[in-house]
């Protein structure tokens, strides 16, 4: 039985009884029978939500196993991997660092910051940065 039909089968007990309707016992009963029938109701609603946030966590659980097949997957990370044209168009100036000639290889972004740090020796060297020096060649 359901919570619902309890509270329903409770509250038609109760007026079976045919109690006095004036006395204050037969309210208290009444009220009892009426909150059991409210908890049914909320319970029911609680459930239902329940339900749907399963139903929604199914889901979630199912893209997801979509989304880890794809990484397992070597060909479509081999894809997703950047290739060497991807990275020079990203990188697109060569630099190299006055301390220990390691060559680094800048975003137009971090050209126009015109502040650079040697990955290699931490040396910090400003960068001027103009057209026509850039165009010119790369000799120092
Ligand atoms: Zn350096």
């Amino acid at each position: 039985m359901q919570l619902s039909e309890k509270a329903a089968y409770i509250k038609g007990l109760i007026e079976g009884l045919e109690l006095d309707p004036t006395d204050k016992q037969t309210k208290i009963f009444k009220l009892i029978a009426e909150f059991l029938a409210e908890v049914a109701d909320e319970v029911k609603e609680l459930e239902q939500c329940y339900d749907d946030v399963c139903d929604q966590v199914d889901g979630i659980s199912e893209d997801l196993s979509g989304v880890e097949d794809l990484l397992y997957d070597e060909d479509f990370m081999d894809d997703l991997t950047y290739s060497d044209s991807d990275f020079e168009d990203d990188l697109a100036y060569e630099v190299t660092c006055p301390n220990c000639g390691n060559i680094t290889y800048l975003s137009e972004n971090s050209l126009n910051e015109g502040v650079i740090k040697c990955p290699e020796c931490n040396e910090i060297f400003e960068f001027d940065y103009s057209e026509d020096e850039l165009d010119e060649s790369e000799e120092e």
